[in-house]
């Protein structure tokens, strides 16, 4: 049976070696391009080591394209209501 850990981010299980949640997609910790230490993605400078971190590591958790509502079958219901409204004066 393999380790599991709890993702801090959407509370599912996952594996404990895992590097990235495969439900919500947030990286748990990256390696410090300078040191290699295992720093927190949301540190802007690394605590082993102190180097300031490059922004392309804190691009990751970008990747949210949602709320696509469609309204314009709601509108021309409402203007044929309009258009029976006028027939029947
Ligand atoms: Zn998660
Ligand atoms: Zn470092």
């Amino acid at each position: 049976m393999e380790e599991t850990k709890i993702c801090p981010f959407c509370g599912k299980e996952v594996l404990a070696i895992a590097k990235k949640c495969k439900y919500c997609n947030n990286w748990f910790n990256i390696e410090c391009p300078y040191c290699a230490e295992e720093i927190n993605p949301m540190e802007t400078e690394c605590p082993h080591c102190h180097s300031k971190l490059d922004s392309k590591l804190k691009n990751i958790n970008n990747n949210k394209n949602e709320n696509k509502i469609n309204k314009k079958e709601e509108s021309q219901n409402q203007c044929q209501t309009n258009h029976l409204m006028l027939l029947l004066k």
